[in-house]
């Protein structure tokens, strides 16, 4: 068997750990004879995974009490809908940031449905470079909430602290830094993530909402978009993502053991600083547009000085055995995503090739 050193912006990479504890029992899980992908979401074994997991998420994230934790399908995606849909009533609107790709289609999205507001965007030719100053957010007066996205994955910028707003909770996409680092909750009133960054396989969402938003939230949807009823069910109004969970439940595991939220924040940052260094160190042949307060500890960018370097530096980075590093199609350049399963050794040998890279070719 040969793994590689996995960078992929998601799906991503799992803790091997996780992935040999899942294929150790694929055949048969707790004595059921049967693997959980086979057994009924209905069952005891699988109601005790997925309760697991939802207070395994609040004990090692901090979740405090007054928050609800869905375990949804239709990825974060579905939640650019959703979100609106539950929260805006008639006559009410709300204030979107747009700082990436993501947030512009998650205001795309609102619009379609509801009368929202842009209260920021920091596009510039199509790209986004950093994250905006306080004051140059514009709140549309009586917003049910503000949407911002905590890491725009594809251009690599990070907010490092949130807007409070005091009456107007903050409805944030954490897809690509859910539990990477320690949030105070309190600016939040509705926390979601696709898992297959920093959590688990695609498949599952987490939606983490504060109960007094769901009992305020709209009627007359569907059931199968509304938070009062998923709350009501606890997430088994339908048949969920019952693999998704079950790795999520692993990874989740492998976070507490590793040492929690406060080992993996910590490796987090040194990893980040292993990467920003060798930039830092050559700028004019690693050269990256974003602000540098801006950068995100998750999805680091950078461009190489020609094409063709690009394109060397790829196909170097392969022999080495570092895979997945080709920037989105919309920045382009490198994009190395060191989400949580990505340890400080993994992360060391990328900036070892990256100073090798620049001293045989710049
Ligand atoms: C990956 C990603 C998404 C897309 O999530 P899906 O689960 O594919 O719908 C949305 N927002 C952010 C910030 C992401 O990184």
């Amino acid at each position: 068997m040969s793994r590689v050193l996995n960078f992929y912006p998601g799906p991503a990479a799992l803790p091997i750990e996780a992935l040999e504890e899942a294929q150790n029992e694929l055949l048969d899980w707790q004595k059921t004879g049967m693997s959980v992908l086979e057994i009924s979401h209905r069952s005891k074994e699988f109601d005790a995974v997925h309760n697991e997991t939802i207070d395994l998420l609040k004990k090692i994230y901090g979740i405090p009490d007054n928050y609800s934790v869905l375990l949804l399908q239709g990825g974060a995606t579905l939640q650019f809908a959703m979100i609106p849909m539950n929260l805006i009533g008639n006559g009410q609107t709300a204030s979107y940031v747009v700082t990436g790709s993501f947030s512009k289609n998650a205001f795309k999205a609102a619009k379609t449905l509801k009368s929202i507001h842009l209260a920021c965007s920091t596009e510039e030719d199509g790209k986004h470079f950093r994250i905006p100053k306080p004051e140059e957010i514009n709140l549309a007066p009586g917003s049910v909430y503000c949407h911002l996205t905590s890491n725009n994955t594809i251009f690599g910028t990070q907010w490092k602290s949130f807007p409070e707003y005091g009456e107007v909770p903050l409805a944030c996409d954490m897809s690509s830094d859910i539990l990477s680092r320690r949030v105070d909750f309190k600016p939040f009133g509705l926390i979601y993530a696709g898992a297959q960054k920093n959590l688990g396989p695609a498949g599952v969402t987490v939606v983490i909402i504060r109960n007094d938003l769901v009992d305020s939230s709209q009627e007359g949807l569907p059931d199968i978009l509304s938070y009062k009823v998923l709350v009501s069910k606890n997430s088994l109004f339908n048949t969920p993502s019952c693999f998704g969970i079950y790795m999520m439940n692993k990874v989740l595991k492998w976070v507490k053991k590793k040492g929690g939220l406060a080992f993996i924040e910590q490796q987090n940052e040194e990893k980040a600083k292993l990467l920003y260094d060798v930039i830092d160190e050559n700028p004019e042949f690693y050269v990256s547009k974003v602000e540098k307060d801006s950068r995100s500890f998750m999805n680091v960018t950078f461009n190489l000085p020609s094409e063709d370097l690009l394109t060397k530096f790829i196909e170097d980075a392969k022999t080495e055995n570092i895979i997945g590093v080709k920037g989105h199609r919309s920045a382009g350049g490198i994009r190395v995503s060191i989400y949580n399963s990505n340890n400080l050794e993994n992360v060391r040998v990328v900036s070892q090739f990256m100073k090798r890279f620049v001293e045989k070719n710049g």
